[in-house]
């Protein structure tokens, strides 16, 4: 089965204002090289849907998702914390964002796509149950995991998140949840200033100092993250792929390469076969050097479809 690669136009038409990092020309860029590397031919390309009350509620509060809602503007921008801010097409791109990772799941855990990427913003990873920031309204990947949990009967589910900034929000959603295990590392002491202090034990948290290159990186994963993950057998693996670790990406300070995310994706890919029937579900989170953003996501669909 194809990799499945899901996106929306209106994922475009969020719009944080004109010197945002994270901007609608992410999504071209991956499409960009995409094209230009030959893999889009054989991508199975899918339309997001919006997301349903009902898929959001399972992680964040009704009073939030409608306090999302009601502030969403008419023209203009509205902030909801300093770094995340509402453009009149932010509410249909969040929905469609969480709806990408509901659609990937089903097409994953259905047999229809051996694996699925969701070419989507705004992120998810930073947004708690009852709190956008940086950049995330929704928790897009804590959306597709309780799905494939509650929606689909599943009982395991990984999460690997290598963005370059810790996970805050998906680590309060699923601390000390038994079903999950979130495998991630992150640059520390930086943004969001968390992930350090007594992590729960289904949080496999790895903070890496400023500088930390391709082998400090692989270390790690091959010492804290692939044990466990081996332990935990998941029934489907899901990435929270950030790409602002790449040592381009100025947003932060480690130093990946490509090669670092076929390699982790290969890691990680090998106990999907083991243990998940190779299923695996791909939500974008960071990536803010555009060219570097777009060779690092056909690097990972390279290893997730196996071109
Ligand atoms: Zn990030």
């Amino acid at each position: 089965m194809p990799t499945a690669f899901i996106g929306h136009a209106d994922c475009m038409k969020h719009d944080m204002g004109a010197y945002h990092p994270e901007c609608p020309a992410r999504l071209a860029a991956i499409d960009d090289q995409l094209i230009s590397s030959g893999i889009a031919g054989v991508l199975q390309h899918q339309e997001a849907p919006l997301a349903t009350a009902e898929q959001l509620a399972r992680v964040h509060p009704r009073e939030y998702i409608d306090a999302i809602r009601s502030a969403a503007p008419r023209r203009g921008i509205v902030h909801l914390d300093p770094d995340t801010a509402m453009s009149p097409g932010t509410w249909d791109a969040a929905l469609r964002a969480a709806g990408a990772a509901v659609l990937a799941t089903d097409l994953v855990v259905g047999g229809k796509a051996d694996s699925a990427f969701c070419s989507v913003r705004p992120p998810g990873h930073h947004a708690t149950r009852t709190r956008a920031m940086g950049f995330c309204i929704f928790n897009n990947v804590a959306v597709a995991a309780l799905h494939a949990l509650a929606g689909h009967g599943l009982e395991r589910v990984a999460i690997i998140d290598f963005d370059v900034h810790h996970g805050n929000g998906t680590e309060d959603i699923f601390s000390d949840d038994g079903r999950v295990l979130m495998v991630s590392t992150f640059q520390h002491p930086f943004y969001p200033y968390s992930g350090t202090d007594h992590p729960a034990r289904n949080m496999v948290n790895v903070p890496l100092p400023a500088g930390t290159g391709s082998q400090g990186f692989r270390e790690v994963v091959e010492r804290h993250w692939l044990p466990a993950l081996e332990d935990f057998a998941p029934q489907l693996v899901l990435f929270s792929a950030g790409f602002d670790a790449h040592v381009e990406d100025d947003m932060a300070m480690l130093r990946l390469v490509d090669q670092d995310y076929a390699w982790v994706t290969q890691q990680v890919k090998a106990i999907a076969d083991r243990h998940a029937g190779g299923r695996i579900v791909s939500v974008l989170e960071g990536g803010y050097a555009l060219s570097a953003l777009g060779r690092s996501v056909v690097q990972h669909l390279r290893v997730l479809g196996g071109f």
